[in-house]
């Protein structure tokens, strides 16, 4: 499917692993006329990764860029790379961090502002830690379009997964990403978005709100019954949630707790939280 109508043609093949936390599936994107870059070549499955390859054609695959190292993005890169012995940019998982890809290995070290020159195009790395620590956004130079991974999804938030997630790089990397030029945004999953700034804002203001939710209701719990669980805590500030995302809606939780209790709004006795009253 092609997407964009600018003069670098962009054309998104959708992975065949539609699920809970995948949506319709990890959107890979092929980017460029003659010699091509991918944007995430998604899970080992060799049937997304033959349909990567009947799009392409007889034309060449020169880099794969990889937004993180999530299990529905960047396990592809192996078999791909060996069929098409393409540059891999992307960063590295931390060591000993779990959920992670550690298969995949970029072919150097990658900056955060960095241009890669790819001839017909270019493309600026934006290191955006936050949903993980290792998370680049690509924006395609010519045509402003940011390719966003798991920052920035149609349709949902993502999950912020501490330790590695960070609820404070997080909104920082949305901020950043306003002062860059933009167009559209193509996420890991949906569709793309032709709003950028009003989607960066909708997303900053839904996560202050559910922190300030967070806080209250961590005011309220702890005034009536002590300090509260994780779990106590979710049902309350996810009361919009559907039951079988709570898990889910448990480890953004937790990601908006370390950060209050950093900013001195919240603390921790043991595994329970308390709000701390503001007074002036
Ligand atoms: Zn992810």
């Amino acid at each position: 499917m092609a997407v964009g109508s600018g003069r670098v043609p962009v054309q998104r093949v959708l992975g065949r692993n539609a699920g809970l936390m995948t949506g319709p599936g990890t959107n890979s994107y092929l980017i460029g006329s003659q010699q091509l870059a991918l944007v995430d070549p998604g899970p080992v499955d060799p049937g997304h990764i033959d349909a990567v390859l009947r799009v392409l054609a007889s034309r060449s695959l020169n880099w794969i860029f990889v937004t993180h190292t999530h299990g529905d993005h960047s396990p592809g890169t192996v078999l791909l790379q060996q069929k098409t012995g393409a540059e891999v940019i992307g960063l590295s998982p931390s060591a000993g961090s779990t959920h992670q890809d550690h298969s995949f290995t970029p072919s150097r070290i990658y900056h955060d502002g960095e241009v890669i020159d790819c001839g017909e195009f270019r493309v600026r790395l934006v290191h955006s830690p936050g949903h993980v620590s290792n998370h680049f956004c690509f924006l395609l130079e010519e045509e402003n379009i940011l390719f966003t991974g798991d920052h920035i999804l149609e349709g949902t938030t993502p999950v912020i997964l501490p330790p590695d997630g960070n609820m404070r790089h997080y909104l920082e990397s949305l901020t950043k990403l306003k002062t860059l030029p933009l167009s559209a945004l193509a996420p890991g999953h949906g569709r793309m978005m032709d709003d950028p700034n009003g989607v960066i804002d909708t997303l900053i203001r839904h996560r202050l709100r559910r922190e300030q939710k967070t806080v209250t209701g961590l005011l309220e719990l702890s005034s009536v019954s002590g300090p509260a669980s994780l779990e106590a805590l979710a049902l309350r500030v996810y009361d919009d949630v559907p039951q079988h995302l709570l898990p889910w809606a448990q480890r953004t939780l937790l990601a908006h707790l370390i950060k209050l209790e950093e900013d001195g709004r919240v603390f921790r006795t043991g595994d329970k939280w308390s709000g701390v009253h503001a007074y002036g």
